[in-house]
């Protein structure tokens, strides 16, 4: 379906250059994203990963065009989604975007879903409204949505209100009315960091099996670098409202070039570690309105010298090709 006249079928699937988004706020302005540069590809999945606050939900919902305005504005750069910048649309174009083309799985799908209707009647709702189905085979097409995600009994389950399904089952209800309309980029943002371990595994699995049968580009956010090692092609580290290393997932994980992604990889839990202490990284990230002079992770860095505190901030050094890494010292800190 054409939702948007102008796509061009052979331009990248999403381009993201030089996104800037700041949040005016009465304390001053917080720079939330400070010039990211990221593409997807479609099949392709891109985590971007970092602590809360580094900017990577802020960088999510610009894309989607749902950031809280004011306090939020895009302020410089360009979202490319088939060679279409984004930001340049009418509010009602970017929504039948987001409807068709890009769509979102947030964090907390019982807030997500409304608790008042049935699953059945909140996906089939998309179908009547946005492919104009009868009832009968909007019902249909949801059964089917939700025997795709793996909801077992999928038929009587489709009468059930949200709060009937347990947190996993939830967020595989939130998978279908995301995919619902066959969008080309599925944003999941921190998708299973409300689930216990086990069904984190599901649910990630679950992911990248859709993501395979559609040739979707997936664009995972998180924190937690063990969710994304099976799933990734490509990382993308945010740090105070920075990419500071992109990467390959074999690149990031055998050689890390930046002193964050490294400490990051340091922190997670591993079962040859047993009874050792786990790594932390020291500190804080810096607070947006206030960010440190020079490289922003200098006050955290164990590698931090003189010109470290010094502005100019580290730009995006080519660390080899289709990889940068935002550290003046990337050749000692990846070994070389
Ligand atoms: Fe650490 Fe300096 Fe590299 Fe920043 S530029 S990450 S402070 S070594």
């Amino acid at each position: 379906m054409d939702v948007l006249p102008g796509i061009d079928p052979r331009a990248p699937l999403l381009d993201v250059t030089n996104l800037h988004v700041e949040f005016r706020t009465q304390y001053g302005v917080a720079k939330a994203v400070n010039g990211a540069n990221f593409r997807l590809a479609p099949g392709e999945t891109l985590a971007i990963l970092g602590e809360s606050g580094c900017g990577k939900s802020v960088t999510a919902q610009a894309i989607m065009g749902i950031l809280d305005t004011p306090p939020g504005y895009v302020t410089q750069g360009e979202i490319r989604y088939r060679g279409v910048d984004l930001l340049k649309l009418t509010e009602e174009k970017r929504r039948k975007v987001r409807a068709n083309r890009i769509a979102m799985i947030f964090q907390d799908a019982l807030s997500s879903l409304n608790p008042v209707y049935t699953v059945g009647f909140q996906l089939g709702e998309l179908f009547r409204k946005h492919r104009g189905m009868s009832r009968a085979d909007a019902k249909k097409r949801s059964i089917d949505l939700l025997e795709q995600v793996k909801i077992p009994a999928a038929r009587t389950r489709v009468d059930d209100y949200p709060h009937q399904f347990s947190g996993g089952m939830r967020q595989r209800v939130m998978i279908a009315m995301a995919l619902a309309l066959d969008p080309e980029v599925l944003i999941a943002d921190e998708p299973t960091t409300a689930l216990d371990v086990t069904v984190q595994a599901q649910i990630m699995g679950l992911l990248a099996d859709l993501q395979q049968q559609r040739n979707m580009g997936l664009i995972l956010i998180t924190h937690d670098m063990g969710v994304v090692a099976d799933v990734a092609d490509r990382i993308s580290v945010m740090y105070a409202g920075k990419v500071v290393e992109e990467a390959g997932i074999y690149d990031i994980y055998a050689r890390p070039a930046h002193p964050y992604t490294k400490a990051l990889l340091e922190s997670i839990p591993r079962l040859d570690m047993k009874g050792q202490q786990l790594s932390v990284i020291q500190g804080l990230p810096p607070l947006l309105t206030d960010v440190p002079k020079g490289c922003a992770f200098n006050p955290r860095c164990r590698y931090a010298r003189d010109a470290c505190r010094q502005d100019p901030a580290p730009p995006a050094y080519a660390v080899a090709p289709n990889r940068t890494a935002r550290c003046h010292f990337f050749r000692e800190v990846i070994g070389e």
